[in-house]
């Protein structure tokens, strides 16, 4: 490890071999051809391509290299690593130690341990699938997403094996198994329409995950001062700061020499974890930045924006700031979401959803468009369902996230296509007008810029993928690519009946398109989706415009999304049922620990502050005598907020102690978002009044707006020495080499206790 470089000079960092670090610390494909014995990497393969059940003498003889491998970078533990209804990722790590006879160890690690695990899981939520007496979950090895090593700062290095989770009788208690399930559905109904259109070669069909994450970064020292982020991931108070994102300068602006090196650590960590972090830029709001791999099998996309999320927490800590991927850390500005970029391709390399240049390609894109949109348009209440949480809330549907009415942007040009085909018009182009036949005829070229203008659509086609831009930043996307795949597979299983039984293929794909724009085409929609002209027109349509996670989560205890899910084996009734009332409960909790932490904020802090200070009033008017008119003003402004807040806070606590002992799970989650939410809003107003009337100096009670500053922190030995930041694994202290930069801190700071933005540096 290295204390001696500086920012910008340490020879570790500006001197990597990407290629070499990129995804060194992955059991990849590479590192299994090398270290496997033919047969057993031939055996493996099939497994994981093709699903084919894998020999325990295989799986002893994979898990045996895994471990060699591991420990040779420096691995004592492994762990089954999965991903709970929490959203987030669980892991227990057992050491490699086997005792002998003699008193010693010796390193094992055996094909039972690497295929099943056996956690004590009474604490994972399972929605009534699991008793507590019956505690015991199963981990079973998820093959097809490999096996990675995670390093923590202390130099632990733990071999994480990708698992699904699943009780005694094989219910899903977590969002691999529906994702795999799904996955699988949707490759056997893709396979049959291709086959149907006469593709002999393709014998798989993947969907494949772009995920682009959107974060905000502040500083720790801000971030510790502030109750409301520090349980609730969001601030609960604040007025509004002078600036916020108006100006429009932050977005794509020139990214700060701290936040360049946050990434750039970020990177580091995350390529040698073969994730393939491609982008970076900064977001509009300030403080807000998005990073997009490039994209990945699903199941691979979903694990890695899991670690993803995971790293860019724990990376940001070691340059002095918190990443907040909440969806609405601040009032008044942009929030996060996540872009779920979604397609489907085959196993030797065809993007179904590319138009393609051959009149067959052509046909096939229009196919599986098709396809789709009749998807979208009949289950539109599941995909919003899958965007549901507390924080997603504060989001869609505030011009700044689609609206919460799923619709589909295929811009103009592919709508005047499907519709001209439909009608058996002319379709026109900049090369003029002619009639197109199916399987006959190329599509005249689709200008892909064009097509990625919209950015208001919840679902959006993207000249070869669409955008599912509903998801929000902090969740996990396997819920929303379960969706995805699940409604595509219907669709597509409704297509290949038709094609197979069709006489003439050509004429029937006619007839699909014709079918799909009469039924579906109302769920096509080009304009502005953040109008209110589109709310109206929306409900003309008849679309869904379900508004809160409350309601939305219905979506997925209905019959019609448990015959949906039911009928290709991905999620059963009982499991839906668990999931929705996980996530129902979920959303309660999320809310009572808003009105707890505001409920303290507001007793501890801001009354404490808000009477100190008119007390000084007070004192002053005794002093100034008949010229104390402004503290008169400022004292009966203050009091009568004070008194109104009193009252709010009062009511506020009324209704969560009400709440809380609502026993429905349903019901409960109603009264939190119907009494309870809106309490808390409503003290926020009088708080966040206050806050702009009071006195700077009281920053000790958390009431002082801080201006912007410019801390210029020198390099500084003495600083590193100290082990301010924890040690970078990579190279050096970042406080040698990138966090004390002999540079301005190019960071974003939360002022006070009170405010709810931030200024930058
Ligand atoms: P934009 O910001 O314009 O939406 P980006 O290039 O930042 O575009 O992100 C696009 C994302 O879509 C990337 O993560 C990219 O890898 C992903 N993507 C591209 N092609 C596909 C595909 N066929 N399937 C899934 N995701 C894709
Ligand atoms: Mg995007």
């Amino acid at each position: 490890m290295c204390t001696e470089c500086n920012y910008g000079s340490c020879p570790d960092l500006i001197n990597i071999n990407v290629p070499e670090l990129f995804a060194s610390n992955v059991f990849s494909e590479k590192i299994m051809k090398e270290r496997l014995p033919k047969e057993t990497y031939k055996a493996l393969k099939k497994t994981i391509e093709m699903g084919a059940s894998l020999k325990p003498e295989t799986a002893a003889v994979v898990a045996n290299a895994m471990k060699d491998w591991a420990i040779e970078k420096g691995a004592t533990h492994y762990t089954h690593w999965f991903h709970p209804l929490t959203g987030s990722t669980a892991e227990k790590h057992d050491s490699f130690i086997a005792p002998t006879e003699d008193g010693s160890v010796i390193m094992e690690f055996s094909g039972k341990q690497l295929i099943q695990g056996e956690p004590d899981a009474s604490s994972f939520p399972s929605g009534g699938l699991r008793a507590t007496f019956e505690a015991r979950g199963y981990t079973a090895w998820d093959c097809t997403s490999p096996a990675f090593l995670k390093e923590d700062a202390a130099g632990n290095v733990t071999l994480c094996i990708p698992t699904a989770f699943c009780s005694y009788k094989g219910e899903a208690l977590d969002k691999k198994t529906p994702l795999l399930r799904s996955m699988a559905a949707v490759s056997t109904q893709a396979l049959r329409v291709l086959q149907a259109l006469g593709n002999t070669t393709s014998k798989r069909v993947t969907s494949t995950v772009g995920a682009e994450q959107e974060y905000f970064l502040v500083e720790k020292e801000y971030f510790l001062k502030r109750l409301d982020l520090i349980t609730c991931g969001r601030t609960l108070f604040g007025a509004p700061a002078p600036k916020g994102q108006e100006l429009e300068d932050q977005y794509f602006g020139a990214i700060k020499d701290r936040v360049s090196a946050f990434m750039k650590d970020l990177d580091i960590e995350l390529w040698k974890m073969g994730i393939t972090s491609k982008t970076k830029h900064n977001e509009v709001a300030p403080a807000q930045y998005e990073m997009a791999p490039v994209f990945a099998t699903t199941n691979i996309a979903a694990d890695h924006n899991q670690l993803v999320m995971e790293t860019m927490q724990k990376v940001a800590l070691r340059h002095g700031m918190v990443c907040l991927l909440h969806e609405k850390p601040y009032a008044g500005v942009n929030g996060s979401g996540k872009h779920n970029n979604w397609s489907l391709s085959t196993d030797d390399g065809i993007n179904l959803l590319e138009p393609g240049n051959t009149p067959e390609d052509n046909a096939q894109f229009l196919v599986f468009l098709c396809a789709l949109l009749k998807a979208v348009n009949t289950h539109a209440d599941i995909m919003r369902a899958t965007c549901g949480s507390s924080g997603n809330d504060h989001r869609l549907g505030a011009n700044e996230a689609p609206p919460a009415i799923i619709s589909v942007f295929l811009g103009e040009e592919l709508t005047n296509i499907l519709s001209g085909l439909a009608k058996g018009e002319k379709i026109c182009s900049a090369a003029g007008c002619r009639m197109l036949k199916i399987g006959v005829d190329s599509l005249p070229e689709l200008p892909k810029d064009n097509t990625d203008r919209n950015r208001t659509s919840p679902f959006a086609f993207t000249g070869n993928k669409f955008e599912f831009r509903m998801v929000g930043s902090s969740q996990s996307i396997s819920g929303h690519n379960v969706a995805l795949n699940t409604i595509a597979t219907e669709a597509l299983d409704e297509i290949a009946t038709r094609l197979e039984k069709a006489k003439d293929v050509n004429a029937e794909i006619l007839n699909i398109i014709k079918d799909t724009v009469k039924n579906h085409e109302k769920i096509i929609f080009n304009g502005n989706n953040y109008s209110q002209e589109w709310e109206k027109e929306a409900e003309k349509r008849g679309l869904p415009n379900i508004k809160t996670t409350v309601d939305a989560l219905k979506s997925l205890v209905t019959p019609k999304a448990f015959k949906l899910f039911a009928k290709y084996n991905v999620l059963s009734k009982e499991e839906l049922h668990s999931r929705y009332d996980i996530y129902t409960e979920q959303f309660s909790k999320h809310i009572n620990i808003e009105a707890q932490t505001a409920m303290q904020m507001v007793r501890r802090l801001y009354f404490p502050a808000a009477i100190r200070y008119m007390t000084e009033l007070g004192n002053s008017m005794a002093v100034a005598g008949k010229s104390a008119t402004v503290q008169k003003e400022l004292l009966e402004s203050i009091g009568s907020l004070l008194t109104s807040a009193n009252k709010k806070l009062k009511k506020l606590e009324e209704e969560t102690i009400k709440s809380q002992a609502i026993d429905k799970v349903d019901k409960q989650a109603v009264a939190f978002r119907d009494k309870v939410r809106p309490c808390l809003n409503d003290l926020r107003a009088d708080i966040d009044a206050i806050e702009v009337l009071a006195q700077r100096s009281l920053a000790s009670a958390g009431l002082q707006r801080y201006a912007v500053q410019t801390v210029i922190r020198r390099q500084d030995k003495t600083a590193a020495a100290a082990g301010e930041g924890s040690p970078i694994l990579l190279c050096c202290r970042p406080t040698a080499c990138v966090g004390i930069a002999n540079t301005a801190r190019g960071s974003l700071r939360i002022p006070g206790f009170f405010h709810s933005l931030i200024s930058i540096l």
